[in-house]
């Protein structure tokens, strides 16, 4: 076995026992990480109806092939289970640090949590030594105590971790690193609480096993450079310096220049005159070091201190999303406010965008007369409250007073609320949008419509419709108007998206990162430069695992993982419907300081934007429907997916419907 570890390990907490399972199986077919996880997650249990609380739910963490090497970026971990926050289901999400290669350290391609603990306990994970242990003395501690008590007793191991948002089931709860890197999204973090489960701890003594250690160390050094090289090209070298000067907070002005960028709950968009800090600016005024995830040159990671007599915080990041969902969206434009915010969710454990979703849902709502300060505890939820948000997010952590609704994210309080308040949540399925308004950009708008997980750009935002090389969207989108951001070409933007898509799949799979291979500027000023990051998936596996996978045949790998995703959701009760824009997209235009496009932006057209979804499905091989077909699972080999969606009867009434 090289690249993979070849050891699934499988930890049942209701029984207070572990195995081991052989994972070379699965790894031709899915690669590892994101892939492998989706398999076993489909197969191990009921996707169909499980609840996310549920003890038979499983956690899966994974890290991939190139994770843990000498490959630039190869320290994410993947984790898939199936979500409290979105209505659909499907949770996934993917963390940096060092996480993921210590798993694989430790002997193991991925880590598979079932079950619930009678009482609260973490887990360490030694090599083959396996441990169930107490956790009451850690239940109810911040992540920031947790984290220092555990490596205090473990010192050099690698931890996942939730805080008391975790322990309380709330919707939008993450999983944190040792530092600051989190499982953001989905609420990984509920998953964890729901199964009594504090943390595990992971510490290995074994290296990664290379087919070719010269020839891998030499394409991983040669790959370092070019990803380090301002010259490389013009996208390419604008995305490295601004990446490593000042990570994601950089993009907010250049993101901006579109409209893309929410401001004021998607009231507005573009570029918000009183942003001030919430730009690179916080950066050069409250940073104090950039950093990196295990073996990646960009570090586009960084830390901040704000020595401030009223608001003091330390922290990493802020990330791009954090300070958009905390500041944008809720028009608090003061950054050591945004800097605090950011601290508290880190050390509660709540995810920083659905948080910001949260209370942005919350100002307009009580704009709108629709709440009063009674519905938050006394707490006048008004514009660019961010003492307001201050109090509110232990209440949200701990379920007390109001936080017990509010715990249960934006969309559920939406609806407990009624229609008038459910329209001003930009959802899609039920999870809040990250930092990106849909009418934007068309391609964008249907891979968010679409994203099993809901609203987010993780899961396949087309970047070459956001860089706009013309030879760039020809070779992805198969004509000129996929770079077009206003363009509702049906084929242009489908094919668009579903390469992108496909393509996210990857890095997840691998064990590295989406920043330098496919989600920003890395690689993408040419259909031969986006071509030489093909070649260099293709060496790079080659190198490590000693298999030769085409780029055909990588393709065919990320679609595989993408259509189980979509399979589950489909089995839970998604349809077409869920696959539209919501409401505020389609009914209300958006007004911004932008220079690029019509000010304001115009709702989505309906019928245009169907036509896309219509020509999105036919090319993934669904029904009208949105319903995969047996032919396209076959040819991939996912036959067993087939046999249940007819078992369950979506398959046969799906493709009955699409044929009348
Ligand atoms: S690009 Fe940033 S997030 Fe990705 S691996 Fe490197 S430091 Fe981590």
């Amino acid at each position: 076995m090289f690249g993979n570890m070849g050891v699934i390990l499988r930890i049942d907490l209701t029984k207070g026992s572990f195995t081991r399972e052989d994972s070379a199986p699965y790894l031709k077919q899915y690669l590892g990480g994101r892939g492998l996880n989706h398999i076993l997650l489909f197969r191990d249990t009921d996707v169909a109806r499980i609840d996310a609380f549920d003890p038979e739910n499983e956690i899966i963490f994974s890290s991939g092939p190139l994770g843990g090497t000498t490959w630039p970026s190869s320290g994410r971990c993947q984790a898939t289970f199936i979500a409290p926050l979105a209505y659909s289901g499907w949770g996934d999400s993917n963390v940096g640090g060092s996480v993921g290669p210590e798993i694989k350290f430790a002997g193991y391609d991925a880590i598979v949590i079932s079950g619930r603990s009678e009482r609260p306990a973490y887990v360490t994970v030694q090599d083959e030594s396996v441990d169930i242990k107490p956790a009451d003395d850690l239940w109810g501690k911040g992540l920031t105590a947790t984290s220092s008590i555990l490596h205090r007793r473990y010192p050099g191991s690698q931890t996942l971790l939730i805080g008391p948002a975790g322990e309380n089931r709330v919707r939008f709860a993450n999983v944190r690193t040792h530092r600051t890197d989190m499982l953001g999204r989905c609420g990984a973090g509920a998953v964890m609480g729901s199964k009594n489960l504090k943390g595990l701890v992971i510490k290995g003594s074994t290296g990664v096993r290379i087919f070719d250690p010269d020839k891998f160390l030499k394409l991983s050094l040669q790959v370092q450079k070019e990803l380090m090289d301002p010259n490389f090209g013009l996208i390419h070298g604008m995305t490295y310096k601004m990446l490593s000067a000042y990570g994601t907070p950089g993009i907010t002005r250049l993101i901006g220049q579109t409209g893309m960028t929410p401001i004021q709950n998607w009231n507005q968009c573009g570029w918000w005159s009183e942003d001030g800090e919430l730009t690179q600016d916080l950066i050069d005024r409250w940073g104090i070091k950039r950093d990196s995830c295990f073996g990646c040159p960009i570090h586009c990671h960084g830390s901040y201190r704000v020595d401030d007599a009223r608001y003091p915080s330390v922290g990493g990041g802020p990330e791009y999303e954090t300070t958009n969902a905390l500041g944008h969206k809720c028009l608090e434009h003061r950054a050591k406010i945004v800097l605090k915010l950011n601290e508290m969710c880190n050390d509660l454990g709540l995810d920083t965008v659905e948080s910001g979703n949260m209370f942005a849902a919350l100002m307009e709502w009580h704009e709108k007369g629709i709440i009063d300060e009674k519905f938050t505890d006394g707490v006048s939820m008004g514009w660019g409250n961010g003492e307001g948000m201050m109090e509110l997010l232990p209440k949200i952590a701990t379920r007390s007073g109001c936080g017990d609704v509010l715990a249960e994210g934006p969309y559920r309080v939406g609806k407990k609320l009624g229609n008038e308040a459910l329209k001003y949540v930009f959802h899609y399925k039920g999870m809040g949008a990250t930092g990106v308004d849909t009418r934007a950009t068309i391609g964008t708008m249907l891979q968010f419509a679409v994203s099993p997980r809901g609203a987010h750009h993780l899961t396949g935002i087309p970047t070459a419709e956001w860089v706009n090389v013309p030879a760039l969207a020809l070779h992805t989108g198969g004509f000129l108007e996929a770079g077009d951001i206003r363009s509702y070409h049906p084929e242009a933007k489908a094919r668009l998206v579903k390469y992108y898509e496909n393509l996210f799949e990857l890095p997840d799979s691998m064990g590295t990162c989406k920043f330098p291979w496919g989600h920003t500027g890395f690689w993408h000023d040419s259909p031969e430069d986006l071509e030489k990051m093909w070649d260099y998936f293709c060496e790079g596996l080659l190198y490590a695992t000693g298999i030769h996978y085409s780029k055909e045949e990588l393709m065919e790998i990320g679609e595989r993982a993408y259509q189980i995703e979509r399979a589950v959701i489909v089995l839970r009760g998604i349809t077409r419907n869920d696959d539209m824009p919501n409401w505020r997209s389609l009914h209300e235009s958006c007004p911004g300081e932008h220079p690029v496009g019509p000010n304001p932006l115009p709702p989505i057209d309906k019928k245009k934007y169907s036509k896309v979804l219509d020509k999105y499905y036919e090319l993934r091989g669904w029904t009208r429907e949105g319903v995969p077909t047996r032919r396209r699972l076959q040819e991939l080999g996912l036959g067993e997916i087939a046999d249940r969606l007819e078992r369950e009867g979506v398959l046969a009434a799906s493709e009955e419907r699409t044929a009348l």
